[in-house]
Parts: C-alpha cells; sequence; structure tokens
C-alpha cells in the first residue's frame, strides 16, 4: 500500500502556514509570548515594562515598554519571520549580546493570534501602528515613546494548539514566573504586571544591594534572603555573584532555582551538576538548594543557538566552567567538616601512577555524562571517548560505556528477535551503501533474518543499497557501520549473540546520546538480569594494580 496514491506537486507554503507552523516551536502558551515581548522590550533598551494580561494572558497579552521603539517603514519587517535588527552575521552570535537573535519570535506570535503593534521612536510626533486587520497598512497614532504589542486570543485559529492551554490560574502563574525570572536578571528594569485589571506584581527598578536584595525577597520569599549568602567571584574574566541558600535551608522541589548566563535564564546540566555538587556535602539527599546566581562570561565562550527557545546553552570549556562555579559555591558555602573531594580527589589522582596523567588530558565533560545519582557516584569525566571515570566516595571507578551498551543493546536484541518482536524505526533519510561483493552474498543468504533483526535494505538501481530501517534499540550506533559491520560476516542463528555482541563493540557508537544514568543503574543492578556476570567485567573500582591493567586495555 502507498502511502500518496495521486501525483503530489510540491508547494511552497503560504506564508502564514510557515509561520504558524514555526509558531510551534516557540510559542507554546501565553507565557511564551510574555518572554519573547519582555526580551524585545529589554533588547530596546526599556527601563519599565508593564505587562498586562485578560485570562491568563489566553485572552489578552499587552506588553508596553519605554525603549527605542520601531520607525514606522520598519514596522511590518518587525513582523516578517527572519527579520531582525540584531544580528547580520552568523559571526555575530559569538559576540551576542541581546537576548533574541532568531528574527522569528514576533512572526510566530502574530501568525497565531489577533497582534496590534504601536511604537514611536524620539524622533518622530507620531507613533505608529500595525494591526492584524490591516497588516499591510501602517497608520500614524498618539502614544508615548516606546513600544506596545498586543497579543489577543492566542491560537484562535491553531485550534490544536489551543487544546493545551491549561486553565487561566495555571497560565497566569507561568506568566508570573517568567516575569519574575525576567527581573531577577535586570534589577535595574521596573517590571508592574495586571492581570484582569488588578495589579499583581510591582517590582520597581533598583539600583543598590538593599533594594536588590528586596526584589530577591519578593520573588524568593523573605525567609529566603534572611539566610542566604551573598556571594561574589570574579575569576580571570569570570565573574558569579547572586544569592544562595545555606545548608539549613532548602526546599524538597527545585522551583527556586535561577541561574543566569550574561542575563539570560539558563537551564544547563554541567551548571545544575556543579551547583549539586557543591550543594552535596551540605544538603541531605532530597534536598534542593535556593539560589539567584548570575554568571557573566564572554559571550565568544558560549553558544545560545542550540535551542529556539535559547534556554539552553553550549559551553566552549564547559570544565572550566563546571568547576569554577562548583568551587565558587563550596568556598562560599564553608567546608567545615566536609571533606574536600575535589582536592582529596586531586591528590588521589596524582599520588596513583604515572598512567594517571592520562585521565588529566580527558576531554571536556559533555553536559548529558554527568551522573551522580548512581552507585557509581558522580560521572566526573569520560576517557578516551569510551569510559567514564566515576567517584563514589573515595572511590573512583572506571566503567566501560562501550561494552556495557553493547553489552545491554544486544541481550534485548536478542531477546526481542527470539519473540520475534524487533521494533525497527525508519530511518528519515535512507543511507546509500555500497557492498562489497562478500557483503552481498551475505546480504543475499541471511535477508530475512535482517529482517526479523529489525535491518531493512533495498537495492537501488545502480547496485547500491539503501538502508531503509534500523532497530530501535540501535539508534545511538552509527547505522551504516553497524549494517556494514553485519554484513561482513555471515550471520549464523546458532551463536547470533556473540555476533551481534562483537558488531555492537565494533560499531561506533554515539556516546552524546546515550542515557547514562540508566546505564549505570543497568549495571548496578546485580540480579534479575541475565547477562549481570558479564556487567561486572565492564567496571573496576580503581587501585594502583588494577589501573595498570586498564590502561592496558585503552586503545
Ligand atoms: P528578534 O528579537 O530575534 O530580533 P523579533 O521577532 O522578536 O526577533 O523582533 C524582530 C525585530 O523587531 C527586532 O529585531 C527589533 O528590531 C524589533 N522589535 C521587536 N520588539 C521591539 C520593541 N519592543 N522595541 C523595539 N524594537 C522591537
Ligand atoms: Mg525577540
Amino acid at each position: 500500500m502507498s502511502a500518496v496514491q495521486h501525483c503530489p506537486t510540491i508547494k511552497l507554503l503560504p506564508r502564514q502556514l510557515a509561520d504558524q507552523i514555526a509558531a510551534g516551536e516557540v510559542i507554546e502558551r501565553p507565557a511564551s509570548v510574555v518572554k519573547e515581548l519582555l526580551e524585545n522590550a529589554l533588547d530596546a533598551g526599556a527601563t519599565r515594562i508593564d505587562i498586562e494580561l485578560g485570562h491568563g494572558g489566553m485572552s489578552a497579552i499587552m506588553v508596553t515598554d519605554n525603549g527605542v521603539g520601531i520607525s514606522a517603514d520598519e514596522l511590518s519587517l518587525a513582523i516578517a519571520r527572519h527579520a531582525t535588527s540584531k544580528i547580520e552575521s552568523v559571526d555575530d552570535l559569538l559576540t551576542l549580546h541581546s537576548l533574541g537573535f532568531r528574527g522569528e519570535a514576533l512572526a510566530s506570535m502574530c501568525s497565531v493570534s489577533e497582534w496590534t503593534i504601536i511604537s514611536r521612536q524620539p524622533a518622530s510626533e507620531q507613533a505608529a501602528k500595525l494591526s492584524y486587520q490591516l497588516p499591510e497598512q501602517v497608520l500614524e497614532v498618539n502614544h508615548a515613546l516606546g513600544t506596545r504589542v498586543s497579543i489577543n486570543n492566542l491560537f484562535h485559529n491553531t485550534p490544536a494548539r489551543r487544546k493545551f492551554l491549561r486553565a487561566e490560574r495555571t497560565e497566569y502563574r507561568h506568566c508570573d514566573e517568567v516575569i519574575k525570572r525576567m527581573a531577577l536578571a535586570r534589577f535595574d528594569v521596573g517590571f508592574y504586571l495586571k492581570h484582569n485589571g488588578k495589579q499583581t506584581l510591582r517590582l520597581p527598578a533598583v539600583s543598590d544591594d538593599i533594594g536588590r536584595s528586596r526584589r530577591v525577597a519578593q520573588v524568593c520569599g523573605q525567609n529566603f534572603i534572611n539566610q542566604s549568602l551573598t556571594i561574589d567571584y570574579p575569576h580571570n574574566n569570570m565573574r558569579l555573584w547572586g544569592w544562595i541558600s545555606q545548608a539549613d535551608f532548602s526546599r524538597q522541589t527545585t522551583d527556586l532555582q535561577y541561574f543566569y548566563i550574561n542575563g539570560r535564564i539558563i537551564r544547563d546540566r554541567v551548571i545544575n551538576h556543579a551547583i549539586r555538587f557543591a550543594y552535596q556535602r551540605v544538603l541531605p539527599p532530597g534536598r534542593h538548594a535556593v539560589y539567584v546566581l548570575q554568571l557573566e562570561i564572554d559571550p565568544v565562550s558560549v553558544d545560545v543557538n542550540v535551542h529556539p527557545t535559547k534556554h539552553e546553552v553550549r559551553f566552549a570549556e564547559s570544565r572550566l566552567i563546571h568547576d569554577f562555579i562548583s568551587r565558587s559555591l563550596r568556598d562560599a558555602l564553608g567546608s567545615g567538616d566536609a571533606v574536600d573531594v575535589n582536592a582529596m580527589n586531586a591528590s588521589y589522582l596524582n599520588q596513583v601512577t604515572p598512567a594517571m596523567n592520562e585521565l588529566n588530558q580527558v576531554a571536556q565533560m559533555p553536559a548529558h555524562y554527568l551522573v551522580s545519582e548512581s552507585r557509581f557516584g558522580n560521572v566526573l569525566s569520560i576517557v578516551h571517548n569510551r569510559f567514564a571515570l566515576s567517584q563514589q566516595q573515595d572511590t573512583l571507578y572506571l566503567i566501560d560505556l562501550v561494552k556495557a551498551s553493547a553489552l545491554l543493546v544486544s541481550s534485548h536484541w536478542i531477546r526481542s528477535y527470539k519473540d520475534q518482536q524487533v521494533k525497527s524505526q525508519p530511518l528519515l533519510i535512507p543511507l546509500r551503501l555500497t557492498l562489497t561483493e562478500p557483503q552481498k552474498i551475505n546480504l543475499k543468504q541471511s535477508e530475512l533474518l535482517l529482517i526479523d533483526l529489525g535491518i531493512q535494505l533495498t537495492k537501488t538501481e545502480s547496485s547500491d543499497y539503501l538502508l531503509r530501517y534500523i532497530p530501535n534499540l540501535c539508534r545511538d550506533y552509527n547505522s551504516d557501520e553497524l549494517a556494514i559491520n553485519l554484513l561482513s560476516t555471515p550471520l549464523q542463528d546458532d551463536n547470533i549473540k556473540d555476533q551481534i555482541l562483537t558488531v555492537l563493540m565494533e560499531t561506533a557508537l554515539d556516546l552524546s546520546k546515550l542515557n547514562l544514568a540508566e546505564l549505570l543503574n543497568t549495571l548496578s543492578a546485580n540480579n534479575g538480569f541475565t547477562a549481570s556476570h558479564e556487567f561486572a567485567d565492564c567496571w573496576r573500582a580503581l587501585t594502583e594494580s588494577s589501573l595498570h591493567e586498564w590502561f592496558k586495555r585503552l586503545p
């Protein structure tokens, strides 16, 4: 059965539809609109921002700022997709000082709402107005300096999205949270919020320590401020400053944790880990710190263009950032009787053996590798793109991720193959493979077996092959390499388990996609898992003698 019976023709999507599709990425709910409009106001240099919401922002969102404004002739450009005044080349991303840069927020929100923009620049007497009713026609109106954007009836034309909106209170809370988050990044700007006509938040601009603490108290509570520490750590061209809770003030949830990089709120695993690591000695398990922290770093060393919502980042040197943050916080929190894990770790590493020097050249630690709650403790880094170096109290472990993953995948794979249950997924773009003669023979002989294993290849006219399906289980492996490796020896049903294990060990594994926490948990589970004795061979507690043995195995 073919999905498309008639001959399809390719058409360019109408602009409105393309914008609506793009809006799916950035505009999820009223709070996302509020966030984007606040960012625009801040980028425009506003010192006061007024937000008015109707019904949690679902019926109306109006953001008014006193920033530089938009000129009448640029108003329609502002709402065009990929139109921005903030960058001109991709290099500008490296020195980004604005919150926006993608030039799609206004286009996106306007495509799914009834919108109006009014703006006046200092040079003009009159303000310019553009709205959804007459989107081609700029009108002259009276208005104060700055910009007012109204976004009404969000998702009125995309019912599928509208269905995902929650109760008014919930949507309001999300908007309120967005505003508070921004307010903690920009003490020099006043934020005022009205909901259904009632003033619900007043955060006047402040410029001194007392004022800043008052604002933090308004968001995180007076109790927090009363017992928090204020910190300020400069280090080379970085600075970390803000408010952090001490050991006797913690929460069950992570809701009062605010971390900013150059004024942008960030949720980042490297940073979370650094902070948790610092608190680990002073907080009991299950308790969470409260903090408002600002990290100022050279924009060159952080990439914010990772995700459309710009909440995620990529650091040029994540290890450095991680250590700077955790050291600063540990220093602030005071070590007391607690052991300085890092110092202990360092001296331990140094004394053990010269081979340990290799560990000091480990690759930087990418975010997803950081795991702290497992039998193996904290994963400190990845060595030779294969082994996780982990620390649990004063024991270091080296864990062979490639072998452990291969064992895990092969045992699941074989089990589901025996049950005729292998789930496979189509490759979005089929991969073209050129096979050698022996590989072609192997393919011919074991085509059915391969299909049962969840792998499908089809022949092309040019006598190449297209790899179309691979098992879901193998998605972290390099697919074409996997297929080629499988075809390189004749597959035999009676020793397929060993064959598959070998193939997996030989195939490149994308460690960055690996769910390390899950893998470590499986490794720690000693019972209930058939291959546990094999798993035991995947990790070693490091002692001087075992180190030599392990380093012999390093590639
Ligand atoms: P971005 O912020 O990524 O540039 P937007 O779609 O949010 O994209 O905005 C497009 C452009 O409209 C901005 O680059 C800016 O020039 C202008 N603009 C938007 N909002 C404002 C505002 N409140 N004040 C002044 N200019 C604005
Ligand atoms: Mg913007």
